[in-house]
């Protein structure tokens, strides 16, 4: 038996499996989707084909890449079921339903292979059940893999397996899951509905009687309930809207049969005559024609809220919420607020967390567990017991017990201590067994914020710091809003780099925070730029290309480990790296036209020089230089790492990791394979096509201002952007130097500078977040 998974079987097309399949082939590993034959129709194949085409289509896309779409083979099970034979994985996410699960088994039974592992999807049905009448050696390969919607994006994974799962197998599959597919790994006990459906499902009843019985309104209930207790700003409703309203009353009836008869679900469970109407009536949410929140298109998109007590719908208002520190994350002020407020949040955290901490150990093993799933599956910015430490273990008990509701155990346990505890640099968690123990990480997972818990930082100001993540390994973080750039991280660089020299081996750029970097400090050039500080601005600029270009000249590796946004000043220091090891989700761009700018801070050069590498076969500088003018003055943004590839953003070379918490390991470990005999690259020269080159992008522009997608100003700034990157007046014959690339730079972007539409531009996109098409 190979331990390692490489072809994957999915069998069950539907939301759930096409979903996953194509995780699978994202992670580069080619995978076989089938289900049933359809009843009609000569393509046996059609509804696994149909799945795939609709995956091509949808947004937020499925698919990395095209080519990822083409590891994904299709097919019935009918005529394909011997695939499996093939594969070292089989999940199976068909409809939840125990007879046809139980009947799937029993062929594949008959055509799998030994150490072929079969998982399912199943949200509520016990393994037990599922393994049902097969035989020893079937239950050994058998467990369940519980995968979120959408499963690219959604990072949690609950795994349970049986007392028969061979310990081997799941190894084996949750290495794949954690590793290839990017899931972080939570194990469940086989409970009803395993940790994040069946505390989520309790919160959002909690949420749904409380509002109702308090004649709450919607928009009062989601704003209590909502960014202030640290869960998802949707709030109950927005989020029962956002995944449909019809699905709760499935997720009721299935936790009702299926939970032992002392759990306090029973108790709560309710069903609104008014819920009821709406499914009914197609008020299904989002995907139907609204929910408890909607748009009236007759109202020109107007947003409106239900009035739970009369079912009418209503202009949406913006509540008094909560204020102060209610509002800022004490959810001990939270829960103390006067009048609704506060009996609001207690009704639903009080209830929620107690529900919680009683979990401990029937469906999960650890604290550690549960917060993990609530975080990933929910995404909570804090686990109920990470908020419990916030509110007070003591003060929840005291409340419990003074309304006469049982104290869960783990309370006990803690008594006045909190669930989590720093310990000479180590984040420890609280047992049942009332001793403290390390949180451990698997091997591979490195996180910044645990290296700052046991050490302080070597340099640090205002915009950004630099740790020591060991080996001789440095790391470079951002630390402003959104991790925005500005002339402290630029000082910061400047400062880094000699000592890095000197005493280590190797630098990485990396944050652990959900942006690598929206780019330059907007907010801080409008100001410059409405105080006509021009001298400032040119600093600014002139500083950032002289730190950039430090780093790449550096006598030692820079790896920059990008995850999320990384746009702007942002990309551009991924530009000036020599790798770049990327979270897979990467969603990076040159996007400075959209706000009547340029790159300014060397991204034009580099990427000239990425394009020109990638062109195999040059027919003079035009092609390089006419795939980043279409990629920078249109200002495209990647939305994977796998396309950043495809945008000359990263090189062939560079790394991509699926698992976002292995990150920063891999960017280290790969500038620790660049150290030996390591050498800083040779400035590039350019041959550039000068101002007939820019006459030719001009003329591709104005196809695109004709067909109205670009505004007279978008004409302006790509001409400013094609000067540059024609090398301004050069001539073919002509070598540009990189030094003299980047002076045309500066003055090309201090130009647009001036330009009134630009800083209309930069104003409206610090405001509305959206850029203006002036
Ligand atoms: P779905 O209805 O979208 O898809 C189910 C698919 O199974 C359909 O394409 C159907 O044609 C196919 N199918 C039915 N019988 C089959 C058979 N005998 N062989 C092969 N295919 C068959 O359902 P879904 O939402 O994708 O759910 C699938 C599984 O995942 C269920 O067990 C569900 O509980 C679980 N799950 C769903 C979600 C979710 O959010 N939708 C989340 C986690 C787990």
């Amino acid at each position: 038996m190979s331990d390692s998974i490489k072809k994957v079987c999915v069998i069950g097309a539907g939301t759930m499996g096409a979903g996953i399949a194509a995780q699978v082939a994202n992670a580069g590993v080619p995978v076989v989707l089938l289900d049933i034959v359809p009843k009609d129709g000569t393509n046996r194949n059609a509804i696994a084909e149909g799945a795939v085409a609709k995956m091509l289509k949808i947004e937020p896309a499925p698919f990395m890449s095209k080519s990822a779409a083409k590891l994904v083979e299709t097919g019935n099970i009918e005529d394909h079921l011997d695939k499996v034979a093939e594969c070292d994985w089989v999940i199976e996410a068909v409809i939840e339903r125990l007879d046809i699960k139980q009947g799937l088994y029993a062929k594949l039974e008959a055509v799998k292979r030994d150490g072929t592992a079969v998982s399912s999807n199943t949200s509520t049905i016990p393994l037990a059940n599922l393994v049902e009448g097969r035989s020893e050696a079937f239950k050994r390969d058998f467990l369940i893999t519980h995968f979120f919607n959408p499963p690219r994006y959604m990072r949690l994974l609950e795994i349970v397996t049986g007392p028969d799962t061979d310990a081997g197998v799941a190894a084996k599959v949750e290495q794949f899951a954690d590793v290839a597919m990017g899931k972080t790994v939570v194990h469940a006990k086989d409970t009803p509905g395993f940790i994040a459906n069946r505390i989520g499902t309790y919160w959002i009843q909690l949420g749904i009687n409380a509002a109702f019985d308090m004649g709450l309104s919607v928009e009062l209930a989601d704003a209590i309930a909502g960014k202030a207790m640290g869960v998802p700003k949707t709030g109950i409703f927005g989020l029962v809207d956002l995944v449909g309203i019809d699905l709760m009353p499935h997720l009721q009836a299935s936790l009702t049969s299926t939970l032992p008869q002392d759990d306090p679900y029973h108790a709560i469970a309710r069903t609104m005559p008014l819920i009821e109407k709406m499914i009914a009536d197609g008020y299904t949410g989002r995907k139907g024609k609204g929910g408890f929140y909607r748009l009236n298109k007759q109202a020109g998109r107007r947003k409106e809220a239900i009035d739970l007590a009369t079912g009418e719908y209503h202009a949406a208002i913006k509540p008094q919420g909560p204020r102060g520190p209610a509002a800022k994350g004490d959810l001990r002020a939270l829960a103390e607020s006067k009048g609704d407020i506060g009996s609001y949040a207690w009704a639903v955290m009080g209830g929620t967390l107690a529900y919680a901490a009683a979990l401990v150990p029937s469906a999960a093993a650890d604290v550690v567990a549960i917060d993990d799933a609530m975080k990933l599956g929910y995404n909570w910015s804090a686990g109920p017991f990470e908020m419990i430490d916030k509110l007070g273990a003591k003060y929840l008990a005291e409340r419990l017990e003074a309304e006469g509701q049982p104290v869960p155990e783990m309370l006990k346990v803690a008594g006045e201590r909190t669930f989590y505890r720093i310990e000479n640099g180590k984040r420890q968690f609280l047992g049942l067994d009332g001793e403290y123990h390390d949180v451990v990480r698997a091997e591979g997972v490195l996180r910044l914020a645990d290296i700052k818990l046991a050490s302080k930082p070597l340099l640090k100001n205002a915009s950004a710091a630099l740790w020591d993540v060991g080996d001789g390994v440095v790391c470079l973080e951002f630390t402003g809003k959104m991790n925005a750039l500005d002339g402290d991280v630029m000082k910061l660089i400047v400062q880094a780099i000699p000592m890095v020299a000197a005493q280590y081996k190797a630098l990485v750029v990396y944050t652990d925070a959900d942006s690598f970097s929206a780019g330059a400090n907007l907010g801080l050039a409008l100001f410059g730029l409405n105080i006509a500080a021009w001298g400032e601005i040119e600093k600014l600029v002139a500083g950032g290309q002289m730190a950039y270009k430090g780093l790449k000249y550096a006598p030692f590796p820079v790896v920059s480990a990008p995850a999320g946004l990384a746009v702007g000043g942002g990309c551009e220091i991924l530009l000036h790296s020599d790798a770049i090891q990327a979270h897979a989700e990467l969603y990076t761009g040159l996007v400075e036209c959209g706000v009547g700018l340029i790159p300014g801070w060397g991204g034009n050069g580099e990427m000239l020089d990425r394009a020109r590498k990638a062109n195999r076969m040059p027919r003079g500088p035009m092609p390089a230089v006419a795939k980043v003018f279409e990629t920078v003055s249109t200002a495209t943004v990647s939305k994977s790492a796998a396309q950043a590839k495809e945008m000359l953003f990263l090189r062939p070379e560079d790394g991509i990791t699926m698992n976002r918490d292995r990150l920063l390991h891999d960017a280290k470990q790969k500038a620790l394979s660049l150290v030996e005999g390591y050498t800083p690259p040779e400035p590039p020269e350019f041959k550039l096509p000068g101002p007939s080159g820019r006459t030719a992008m001009g003329m591709a522009a104005e196809g695109f201002h004709k067909r109205g997608m670009a505004t007279d100003y978008d004409m302006v700034v790509s001409d400013a952007l094609a000067a540059v990157l024609s090398g301004g007046d050069a001539d073919v014959v002509d070598t540009v130097t990189e030094q003299e690339l980047l002076k045309l730079e500066r003055e090309t972007f201090m130009r647009l500078v001036h330009e009134p539409r630009s800083i209309a531009r930069v104003e409206h996109m610090l405001e509305t977040g959206k850029p203006l098409r002036n």
